[in-house]
């Protein structure tokens, strides 16, 4: 039995996590897997109508009495500072102390590479997800003056470097992975990029069957363009792995079917799709609900569900390949037409 917390949000996040939804009891339905599922209001209309973001006892319940939560989007312009997305995101990443920002970039359709030829795209990032650039720490002084001076810190803890590293290698090694790259700028940022460099070293030579590489973040850069098929884990520090992430996402199909786990392996996990709330589009039926569905597949993976999750990520893959796609990826479904054509896929 899998305990899952939904968390639909704003905007488009809904939408998509009602079609996530779907699917998942379209497994259960299947017999593929044990779910017991609750839904939480948190978002912008919780947050504008009771003054609550998340709440200590709701934060509670969500560390203690579920196994993952599915998180749709947070993000809504009624509350410009954001505050209830920092709460519930940001707040649930860092005390959860949800180390891994996991991407997987696997091109699932050949269409939907922007790249010339024929391309076999299939690798992980592991973003590094508490430390880095994104702790706050730093400060301006004399704001809005000639004499402005604003200083941010980037923060790296050798505990904090290896496990993220160690966890990259044993994927790779579960997976059957053949490389494991560091991203990285030591050559212009050496203190922090420096410690992560040596870190990797050492964890690389516990895993003599792995080939592993460190190269610079830019001409990496350059080498997802050039050659994304080499790839098999990239590992790399908050910011350029948040960079990394988007420019791996676009390769393989964009915002849409892109999926994304923050975990703390054997702990927590929350999964959610790489798109915001997207309110341009939502009430229109067209945000693409793939990225939510392959972030419940995720979520089953990590949770034992391998054919449950095996079930979803074939049922994309035949929606993709025979024309089933809303409009961002040149079809004319809705989103609910695509949630329940891979429901049914499931089911089949
Ligand atoms: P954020 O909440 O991260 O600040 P956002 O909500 O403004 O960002 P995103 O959701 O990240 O924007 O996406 C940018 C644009 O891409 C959206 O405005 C929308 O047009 C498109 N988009 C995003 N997600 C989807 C989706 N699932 N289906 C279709 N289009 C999408």
């Amino acid at each position: 039995m899998i305990r899952v917390a939904l968390v639909p949000g704003d905007g488009i996040g809904p939408e998509v996590l009602r079609e996530a939804r779907r699917v998942l009891d379209a497994v259960q339905e299947a017999g593929l897997a044990e779910l017991e599922m609750e839904t939480f209001p948190h978002g912008a209309d919780h947050y504008l109508s009771t003054g609550e973001t998340l709440g200590e006892e709701t934060f509670v319940r969500l560390r203690d009495d579920f196994d993952a939560i599915l998180l749709g989007a947070v993000g809504d312009p009624r509350v410009p500072g954001n505050e209830h997305a920092r709460d519930i995101l940001l707040g649930l990443r860092f005390r959860l102390d949800l180390f891994i920002n996991l991407r997987p970039v696997r091109l699932r359709a050949p269409d939907l590479c922007p790249l010339k030829g024929e391309r076999d795209i299939d690798f992980v990032i592991f973003r590094e997800n508490t430390e880095g650039f994104y702790t706050g720490s730093g400060g301006v002084l004399r704001e809005g003056t000639p004499g402005e001076v604003a200083v941010s810190e980037s923060l790296a803890t050798r505990w904090g470097v290896e496990r993220i590293v160690r966890a990259a290698f044993e994927r790779a090694r579960a997976e059957g992975r053949e490389r494991v790259t560091l991203g990285d700028k030591a050559n212009a940022v050496p203190h922090v990029y420096g410690l992560w460099r040596r870190v990797f070293g050492e964890v690389a030579s516990e895993f003599p069957d792995l080939e592993s590489e460190m190269r610079y973040v830019d001409a990496l850069a350059m080498e997802f363009v050039r050659a994304p098929e080499r790839f098999g884990v990239v590992v790399a520090e908050n910011l350029l792995g948040d960079i990394l992430s988007d420019l791996g996402a676009e390769l393989v199909g964009g915002m849409g079917v892109a999926p994304s786990a923050n975990v703390n392996p054997g702990k927590h996990g929350l999964y959610e799709p790489v798109h915001g709330s997207a309110p341009d589009i939502a009430g229109t039926g067209r945000a693409n609900p793939m990225g939510a569905v392959l972030s419940a597949a995720l979520m089953l993976a990590d949770h034992g569900a391998d054919r449950a999750a095996a079930r979803l990520e074939a049922a994309v893959d035949r929606a993709l390949a025979e024309g089933v796609r809303t409009p961002d990826l040149g079809g004319d479904r809705t989103t609910a037409a695509v949630g329940e054509w891979l429901a049914r896929a499931v089911i089949d």
